[in-house]
């Protein structure tokens, strides 16, 4: 950790003003393509928390008082400053994360489409009525916010996991301090300057900065009354814990082990295509990304042939000057040693290395080439563990009853995938396997704004996940009112009749 120098530091916002923070340690904020320090970044922990979440708190009677669609009109100016701003923060998302510019530019468009959804909540945000009831009472329920809102988010989508959140979240009314992950704080702080400019009123979003410290005394925060939390599975839990037992509405997704299942009737070259996209796509930094191929029957042999050969020719490079790498960096150079001794288990559990990615790179980047690793069984800790980089792990399968077994004894579940021409074969992996989000011929099955991100098992902590509906679930809560009506005494006009 350093302290301020000459490298700019991240400030924050709050109040909607861009200040500085008050923390007295700083941690650096690398360009994985180049090694190089970019900027500095406030651990920001109690002062920072307690002045943004005081923000939030006092813009919010005036904020959730403001009518549903004056708050959704913010966000229509904002996606069009989004809009406008587009290839800036997709740009520089691959600055501080070192995904190629083509997954920056989608990570950028995904988070946009979440803005639209949030453009037509107030739609979505009608009550419901029963009148009559009762005789002469009428049952109504009608949405309001929760209040002040807290957001966490890893480093793997410094754009988009953000908005998942927090255009929802205000659009239902409520004010909002944001937590982005300290190793990827820029294209947050650009968000939080453009929700400025959409006249976004001072106070209803808020951005600090920080490690374990400054989320810590988010969820503690008495004003504080709902958390969403997306980073890896113990963290996730821990944060789901303390903010339920402060009586706090958490949702927290966390890590992810994602099987692709390769039917005998799939496509090859399709197949591979799909599984190489997904298991290095980000350099395998996304808790959407294949870990686990299964190939079922005799494809096995030429599926790892081909899959090998095809990463082998992916070019691996820096992402930020020229957009020919096929993959880049991972986030840091810690990473990159963790990542690499996956490599040494497999080996020593066991497996059969087919490709290996370990190898030197020109100039300073945190770079690993794609790894393929077969004869893995699902017990050996390689199949088991997240590992959150470019690693595919192949456990063979004899049916495809077999390959669903294998699903149901990973502990996580977010994702999983099946290529088939075989519409049996589809329906029962759709039905059976044991996670929450599935693509039949798509490898990586995300649900786009208007779906929520609906992980299982030890890949989510809570009820109502994030983005979609559930999203404006999450957001508020719900009052029933029930109204008698009296009867003006001796007025015979208000007695029943029908004009059908
Ligand atoms: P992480 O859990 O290390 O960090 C996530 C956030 O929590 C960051 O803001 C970080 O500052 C904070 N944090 C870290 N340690 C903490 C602690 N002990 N107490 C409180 N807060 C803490 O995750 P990461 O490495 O930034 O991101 C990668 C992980 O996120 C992977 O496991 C990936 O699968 C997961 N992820 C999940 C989803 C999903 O939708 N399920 C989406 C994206 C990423």
């Amino acid at each position: 950790m350093t302290k301020p120098g000459s490298i700019v530091d991240v400030r924050i916002i709050i109040g909607g003003r861009l200040q500085s923070s008050e923390a007295d340690e700083y941690d650096d904020v690398f360009n994985p393509s180049t090694g190089a320090v970019i900027a500095r970044v406030p651990l920001g922990a109690a002062a920072d928390a307690a002045a943004a979440v005081s923000a939030a708190a006092k813009a919010l009677p005036q904020w959730s008082r403001t009518p549903v669609v004056d708050r959704a009109r913010v966000m229509f100016r904002y996606r069009e400053l989004l809009e406008q701003n587009f290839d800036a923060l997709a740009r520089l998302v691959t600055r501080e994360h070192g995904k190629t510019l083509a997954e920056s530019r989608a990570e950028v468009r995904r988070g946009i489409e979440v803005v639209e959804f949030a453009c037509g909540i107030p739609s979505l945000f009608m009550g419901r009525t029963i009148a009559d009831i009762a005789s002469d009472v009428d049952a109504d329920v009608m949405r309001h916010p929760v209040g002040v809102c807290v957001g966490i988010t890893p480093y793997n989508f410094p754009a988009m996991v953000p908005m998942w959140m927090y255009p929802i979240a205000l659009v239902c009314g409520n004010t909002f301090v944001l937590k982005p992950s300290e190793k990827v704080p820029l294209a947050v702080m650009r968000l939080g300057e453009l929700l400025l400019e959409a006249d976004c009123p001072p106070g209803v979003f808020n951005v600090v900065h920080g490690g374990r410290p400054c989320v810590e005394a988010l969820i503690d925060h008495p004003d504080v009354a709902a958390i969403s939390f997306v980073g890896s599975t113990p963290v996730a839990k821990a944060v789901h814990e303390r903010g339920t037992l402060a009586g706090k509405r958490v949702q927290a997704a966390g890590g992810a082990k994602n099987h692709f299942i390769i039917m005998p009737d799939a496509d090859e070259d399709l197949a591979v295509q799909a599984l190489a996209a997904s298991s290095f796509g980000c350099g395998g930094q996304r808790c959407m990304a294949t870990s686990v191929a299964v190939p079922v029957g005799p494809v096995a042999d030429s599926l790892v042939e081909a899959l090998s050969a095809h990463a082998e020719s992916m070019t691996v490079g820096p992402t930020d000057q020229h957009g020919d790498a096929d993959m880049g960096p991972l986030i840091r150079p810690a990473h990159v040693e963790r990542v690499a001794r996956s490599l040494d288990m497999a080996d020593s559990e066991g497996a059969v290395i087919a490709l290996d990615g370990r190898r030197e790179f020109p100039g300073d980047g945190f770079f690993l080439g794609p790894s393929v690793v077969d004869r893995v069984r699902p017990e050996m800790q390689v199949a088991r563990d997240e590992i959150f980089g470019p690693v595919l792990s192949v456990i063979r399968a004899g049916t495809l009853e077999e390959a669903l077994a294998f699903g149901r004894q990973c502990e996580y579940g977010n994702g999983a995938s099946i290529f088939t021409r075989d519409g049996y074969a589809a329906r029962q992996f759709r039905e059976h396997f044991n996670a929450g989000m599935v693509g039949i011929n798509v490898g990586v099955p995300a649900p786009m704004a208007w779906f929520p991100f609906t992980g299982w098992n030890r890949s989510f902590f809570g009820d109502l996940h994030v983005q979609g509906q559930e999203g404006i679930q999450f957001y508020t809560r719900q009052k029933v009112t029930l109204t008698r009506w009296f009867k003006p005494s001796g007025d015979s006009h208000h007695d029943p009749v029908w004009k059908g």
